[in-house]
């Protein structure tokens, strides 16, 4: 069964292909087994809108299944920010690295860590080329931000994430670890308990 993992983010990618690799009907495909897919323009206002806007261009331009992630980082002390804005937070071309330290500049003042509260959210679905829109869930994984970014592992906001009951964030732990605990690992495990019984 081939599905195409409707995202352009290496890390994402890499923690789908990554997950309960043994389950062998699937062939994952990317945009670059869809030679001139054009750009997808994320215009929903939810995790949920842009999953399935995602989703949705890959089947158009295609004809294939999709797996569909949107996901990002709500922070409490800036009303849910960054949000379904996480990947280009500090402007259009911002790298994971300025969209850090912007967050971290704007928690500069909160010095309890107990009041650095945040979750990582991951909408996914799997749009079938049949059987249509046959999937949604959603992931949380909670945590803090820490006051220094710590890690190498991971991408995105994951040396400034510090999962709940862990003293390290999310970019010291190991792939597996991560995907245990993850947003997108909690919604990987929905998808595969799913996908094993289509
Ligand atoms: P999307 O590709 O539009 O869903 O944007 C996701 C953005 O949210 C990423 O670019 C990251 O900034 C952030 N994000 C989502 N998941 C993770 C994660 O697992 N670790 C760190 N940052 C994440």
């Amino acid at each position: 069964m081939e599905i195409v993992i409707a995202s352009k983010n290496k890390g994402k990618i890499e923690e789908i292909k990554r997950y309960n690799k043994d389950i062998k009907k699937i062939e994952w495909l990317t945009y670059k087994n869809l030679k001139g897919m054009p750009d997808i323009k994320e215009i929903g206002d939810s995790f949920l809108d842009n999953a399935i806007i995602k989703a949705e261009a890959v089947l158009k331009f295609s004809g294939k299944s999709a797996l569909a992630d949107d996901s990002g980082l709500i922070v409490d002390a800036l009303d849910g920010k960054p949000g379904i804005y996480s990947s280009r937070y500090a402007g259009p071309d911002a790298t994971d690295k300025d969209n850090r330290d912007k967050l971290l500049g704007e928690l500069k003042e909160i010095k309890d860590f107990f009041k650095r509260t945040a979750r990582f959210i991951c909408s996914m679905i799997y749009w079938g080329a049949e059987e249509g829109l046959i999937f949604k869930t959603e992931g949380v994984c909670e945590g803090r931000i820490s006051f220094e970014e710590k890690g190498y592992g991971g991408f995105g906001y994951d040396p400034i994430f510090i999962p709940e009951g862990f003293d390290r964030t999310m970019a010291q732990l190991s792939r597996d670890e991560k995907n245990k605990i993850s947003h997108r690992g909690r919604a990987l495990a929905d998808f595969f308990d799913f996908i094993v019984k289509l």
